[in-house]
């Protein structure tokens, strides 16, 4: 078919009310990424737009961690996760940022991937930003190079783009 990747996350993409909390809307590729030809129009879609020189793919736990062993494996490079607070064991680096309510701390194990790498950070969905600049936060502090971010769905209204600053951000399907 002729159907572009954005059009497939469209058609594919699952809305849910009120879900986790009443006023978000929440959408899901879960039964876009259990299709394998899904899998593939995705995570081809998210390589082509990564750099050429990147040493390690990260993914934010839990749904970029699909994406970025997908592009990972897809490039031939590492996969390198930044994780929920409690996940990891030590010596670790961590990082808190804000949440609508309440906060949320992500870490990261420095000593897994080499100080200096270049790194392309993956998720499935850019909103505020909040979590993403948490992540470039915690790989920057490391002395890791972020060369770009990638999401599946970015929703443009609510600013994450530009919370996220220089760092170039591509989104297979912009909603706004
Ligand atoms: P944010 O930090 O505001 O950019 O939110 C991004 C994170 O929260 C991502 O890891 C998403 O998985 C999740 N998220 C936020 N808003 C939504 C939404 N409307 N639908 C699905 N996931 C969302």
């Amino acid at each position: 078919t002729n159907e572009t990747v954005a059009e497939l996350i469209a058609r594919r993409m699952t809305t849910t009310p009120d879900f986790p909390k009443p006023g978000i809307l929440f959408r899901d590729l879960t039964a876009l990424m259990a299709d394998g030809e899904g899998l593939r129009r995705v995570t081809d879609a998210l390589t082509s737009a990564m750099p050429a020189d990147v040493d390690a793919v990260v993914g934010v736990e839990a749904r970029g961690f699909l994406f970025a062993a997908a592009a990972a494996v897809s490039r031939a490079i590492g996969v390198y996760p930044i994780r929920k607070q409690g996940k990891l064991p030590g010596p670790l680096l961590s990082e808190t940022y804000d949440l609508e309510y309440g906060s949320a701390t992500i870490e990261l194990q420095p000593d897994s991937l080499a100080p200096g790498s270049r790194v392309y950070v993956l998720d499935d969905l850019l909103a505020t930003g909040g979590t993403l600049v948490a992540a470039v936060r915690l790989l920057e502090r490391a002395g890791y190079v972020v060369v770009g971010v990638g999401v599946a769905i970015e929703l443009a209204e609510l600013g994450g783009r530009t919370a996220l600053g220089a760092h170039p951000v591509n989104a297979l399907l912009t909603i706004s």
